[in-house]
């Protein structure tokens, strides 16, 4: 999809102030799959587990910014393999009640009974893709079971024939020619959302999973000055007033596109 002088105005404005309202939150870099569309499959990941101090101390700065944006429970990892997650989810609920609880899972090992505690601990939405057939249609099957109140709150997308997928600054290798889309339109990442890796190190963006440039620290910052801090001010202002972007920004084809919370909320409320 090309990109419009009308588009690039409306996303201009629309961004020009930073407002915090996704947080992503890699509790495990583990995963149960190695895909090639991600970027786990060309580097040596090692399956960690954050520390759960960082995961408090995460908590406990959102808590005094009043947090009410999504929080991610996921990065580069599966969050399922993390049997915390529903302890972790309830922590959040009482210290950013609202919040709204999100996470996003390839689906391997998900069954009825941790769907059921998950969403008894908090989680507000769970957005399931299934990379093959086979996962899609035991996918499908649970969604049916549940109840109806529990069924709208999972996003089931079926990605099992989805070729479309971005080169995530150019390390994965795709089927189609992809194109840098930047500089031109504004990223609206650095403006609205924030990635924490297991480490606690924040990164620049999704595409970032291997912490580049890294923003900030968790562990001696907090969360609300590195959200305000001069690394995200800089990448901001190379997106608005034309100035030097991150490397990685100039061999990312990821689209400028993003959906506010408010609207994510709305279609699960
Ligand atoms: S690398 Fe891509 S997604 Fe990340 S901030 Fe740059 S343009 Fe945005």
């Amino acid at each position: 999809m090309g990109w419009r002088a009308t588009d690039f105005l409306s996303h201009m404005v629309g961004f020009m102030n930073a407002v915090l309202d996704c947080v992503f939150i890699e509790t495990t870099t583990a995963c149960t799959r190695r895909c090639r569309f991600c970027t786990h499959y060309y580097h040596d990941v090692i399956p960690y587990f954050m520390h759960q101090d960082i995961f408090f101390k995460i908590i406990n700065d959102l808590r005094d910014m009043k947090f009410s944006g999504r929080l991610s429970f996921y990065m580069n990892g599966e969050p399922l393999l993390d049997r915390r997650l529903e302890s972790w989810l309830s922590i959040a609920n009482s210290c950013c009640p609202d919040a709204l609880n999100f996470i996003n899972t390839n689906g391997d090992l998900l069954t009825t009974d941790r769907a059921l505690s998950l969403f008894e601990a908090g989680l507000d939405v769970m957005k399931v893709n299934s990379y093959t057939s086979k996962s899609a249609e035991k996918i499908k099957a649970l969604v049916r079971d549940l109840p109806d109140h529990l069924r709208r709150k999972i996003n089931h997308n079926d990605a099992s024939r989805y070729d479309g997928w971005s080169s995530r600054g150019g390390v994965v290798e795709l089927k189609t020619e992809s194109k840098p889309l930047y500089p031109g339109p504004v990223c609206p990442r650095p403006f609205r959302q924030l990635y924490i890796k297991v480490t606690g190190e924040v990164a620049l963006c999704c595409t970032d999973d291997q912490c580049r440039h890294t923003m900030g620290d968790v562990r001696s910052n907090d969360v609300e000055s590195i959200w305000r801090g001069e690394s995200f001010e800089s990448v901001r202002n190379g997106f608005v007033k034309d100035s030097e972007l991150p490397s990685l920004c100039y061999q990312c084809d990821l689209e400028p596109t993003y959906q506010e919370v408010d609207e994510v909320r709305a279609l699960y409320s």
